[in-house]
This record gives structure tokens, C-alpha cells and sequence, in this order.
């Protein structure tokens, strides 16, 4: 299926870049309401998203090119094994989450960076979400499931996990030195 591209920047315009081929079919929309996400916001300056949620989009990091402002391009991360969370250095903007391996090719870029997200179709599913009976939980997590089979699997055997901005595949670790956040500075995070 061909898709389109679709333009996102950081919020000064310095970092940019297209998401590659984009269809409703090859990535999923969703809304993250982890304490973390938004967390990972408020410690890079941006706007407490709360009570709302971080909104996403699940892809393949081959879908990802960066265009301009590549050397702005940061990675932080709250715990040694935690997501990285990759930001424009220039504003903070957080631009993606990865997890700590190229060999798990799978990207999600903060849709509110994008010039027109319309192409993305609905949110499909909310992590993290309270429900009525005040728990934590996912809703359309079967969603979030099939992405992993139906890309990241693809995407790995066919080698196109080695086309990725965040990632040296040779070394196999991150492109950017990652900025371990301490406990006390996570804590330090004000999350009213
Ligand atoms: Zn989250
Ligand atoms: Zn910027």
C-alpha cells in the first residue's frame, strides 16, 4: 500500500522531518496515560498533558526520516532499561519513544508534531487508562498486540530494521548518548 508522507517538526521548526508511507493500515494511533509519558514531558519543558492523554503513533522506525536539524536529536531515558525518549535539543520537544534495541523496530512518534495527522486515522486504543473501577488498564490492547506481529515481525525478517535514526546497527547501541534521568530528578518531576 503506498501511503503518504507526512511532515512533522519540533516545535522551533529545527528538527524535521517525514514519517514515510504512512496508512491506517501500517501503524497505530493511540493515547498513552502513563505516568511516564507524561512525566518525560514536563521534565523536557513541554505542557503538562494531564489530565489528558500523551497522543502516539506506533510504527516501524524505517518509516522515519529526518531531514533537517539531525543534530539536535537527544535521547533520555528514566531508568536503565527504560524506554528512550528522544527530543529536539533546540525547544525539548519530545519527538519519539523507541525501546533500547534497533532489533525491536518499533517507534512512536507524539502525533501533536505532525503539520496533519488526519492520515492516521482514529485512536485505536488508550494504555494506561482508568477505568471505572479505578484501575490502571488498556483498552484495545489486542490492537496494540497485532502491531507488534503484523510490522515489527516484517520488519525484522525483510531487514528493514536496520534503516533507523536511532540506532548504530553496527554497534547496536543508540545513535545519541542516553541521558540517564536520576531517581531524584525523576521524583524531582512535578506532577500535580
Ligand atoms: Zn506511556
Ligand atoms: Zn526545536
Amino acid at each position: 500500500m503506498a501511503g503518504v508522507d507526512l511532515p512533522f517538526a519540533c516545535t522551533c521548526n529545527t528538527l524535521r522531518g517525514r514519517l514515510i508511507g504512512v496508512s491506517r493500515s501500517n501503524g497505530t494511533r493511540i493515547e498513552c496515560f502513563c505516568t511516564d509519558c507524561r512525566a518525560a514531558e514536563v521534565y523536557a519543558g513541554q505542557p503538562d498533558p494531564a489530565p489528558g492523554a500523551v497522543q502516539l503513533y506506533q510504527t516501524t522506525p524505517d518509516k522515519v526520516r529526518i531531514d533537517a536539524g539531525e543534530d539536535q536529536l537527544a535521547v533520555f531515558s528514566f531508568s536503565p532499561k527504560g524506554l528512550l525518549r528522544w527530543q529536539a535539543k533546540c525547544c525539548g520537544a519530545v519527538l519519539f519513544n523507541t525501546v533500547r534495541t534497533a532489533k525491536v523496530p518499533f517507534a512512536s512518534l507524539r502525533t501533536d508534531h505532525l503539520e496533519d495527522d488526519s492520515a492516521l486515522g482514529p485512536v485505536v486504543a488508550q494504555a494506561f487508562v482508568k477505568k471505572s473501577d479505578g484501575k490502571q488498564g488498556h483498552k484495545g490492547g489486542g490492537k496494540l498486540l497485532m502491531t507488534m506481529v503484523t510490522r515489527v515481525l516484517p520488519c525484522l525478517i525483510s531487514g528493514r530494521w536496520k534503516q533507523t535514526p536511532f540506532f548504530d546497527v553496527e554497534t547496536g547501541k543508540p545513535s545519541r548518548e542516553v541521558r540517564l534521568v536520576s531517581r531524584e530528578d525523576r521524583a524531582a518531576v512535578p506532577l500535580p
